[in-house]
């Protein structure tokens, strides 16, 4: 049976991506040699890094002055990092959700931080408008998609402050203005590769402008300086970065990232409107997420939960259940996601509704 990979992360991968990364860890460019087994000073490595690097900076019309880095650590790693190195006096972070509170957990240690909205006593089913960033914070920190209650922030904020973004899971799934941020970062497990390898973008001459030590390998600098290899860079989920990069400009960019995004939540959001036995967790349908497609049961449905996460995984939907926090369903649609298997997901919702109500 044919599996639809609705999984929140680590996810799905295009199909070529994981067949050329098998590949290479076979075999890596008739080299005899497994990429596994290669050093990452290698010759043939460096033009891994380089043309990763350079379609990043392509894909995602980076301006000049921007470093691209692969990283360790996660997205988490990154929650901290971000206040060492930027963070001297004040920062702005919106709390959107899980992660966003981590990240400002983490800056809490560096600096005075201030939350400028919060979507919390609503379970995050939002993403709060009308605030004020103070004007003297050194960065204001946004979470773009708040992966475990499928809101999305599907444009860039005008805010008189440089910005910093977690774009860990709606990453190169629509034009970004690069310019308006500092730093945008994120794990890559969610639109770009294996588990493995964080993405950082930094603007260089953001730089160097808080007066504490930085431990060398938290400082960005050092990774600038060094290429991303001051150490042991994670050779086989950047080489697989690298074929999700080719896959993404061979399938004509992000704009048409974006163009399928739009189209496969815009199905499966009609069908959870339209279908008598479900309801969208997300308040606000400006906030709804492209990427992480989160619904319930109706209530006088609710005890058929269960039931149709049997019916669905019967069919072959993989990943389907709710984060824990919000409960009920989340279908996960990331980049690599076909129209084929959301209308499969829709089938499968159509078919139970057939079974359960009298149409
Ligand atoms: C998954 C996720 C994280 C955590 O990423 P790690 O790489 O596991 O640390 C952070 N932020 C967002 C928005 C995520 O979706």
């Amino acid at each position: 049976m044919k599996k639809h990979n609705f999984n929140a992360g680590p996810s799905i991968l295009p199909r070529e991506v994981i067949e050329k990364t098998a590949q290479a860890i076979l075999d890596f460019n008739g080299s005899g040699l497994s990429l596994m087994e290669i050093s990452h000073r290698a010759k043939d490595f460096q033009p891994v890094l380089d043309e990763a690097v350079a379609l990043f900076k392509e894909l995602l019309n980076i301006p000049e002055g921007y470093s691209v880095l692969f990283l360790g650590g996660g997205a988490s790693l990154e929650f901290c990092m971000i206040p060492y190195n930027f963070l001297e006096k004040k920062a702005a972070y919106l709390n959107t959700g899980v992660w966003a509170k981590k990240a400002m957990k983490e800056a809490k240690g560096f600096g005075e931080v201030v939350e400028v909205a919060s979507s919390a006593e609503a379970t995050y089913s939002y993403i709060p408008k009308n605030y004020e960033v103070p004007a003297d914070v050194d960065y204001f920190h946004v979470t773009t998609n708040n992966t475990i209650y499928g809101t999305e922030l599907k444009g860039d904020l005008d805010v008189n402050v440089p910005m910093i973004a977690d774009m860990s899971s709606d990453i190169f799934s629509r034009p970004i203005d690069v310019s308006k941020y500092i730093c945008i970062y994120g794990g890559a497990q969610k639109n770009l590769a294996p588990a493995g390898v964080t993405f950082v973008i930094v603007k260089d001459e953001a730089l160097g402008k808080v007066s504490r030590y930085i431990p060398t390998m938290l400082n960005y600098q050092t990774h600038i300086d060094g290429g991303s290899m001051f150490n042991t860079p994670p050779v086989v989920p950047i080489y697989a970065a690298l074929q999700t990069l080719r896959w993404i400009k061979a399938e004509g960019g992000v704009a048409e990232m974006e163009r399928r995004a739009i189209e496969r939540a815009e199905m499966l959001y009609n069908e959870i409107d339209r279908n008598k036995m479900f309801v969208g967790t997300v308040t606000d349908k400006d906030d709804r997420s492209r990427m992480n497609i989160c619904f319930v049961m109706a209530p006088e449905y609710k005890d058929l939960e269960a039931d149709f996460m049997k019916f669905a995984t019967e069919r072959g939907m993989v990943g389907i259940k709710g984060h824990r926090s919000v409960g009920g369903f989340r279908a996960s649609c990331y980049n690599a996601m076909s129209k084929e298997s959301v209308q499969a997901l829709i089938d499968c919702m159509q078919e139970f509704e057939k079974q359960h109500t009298d149409l």
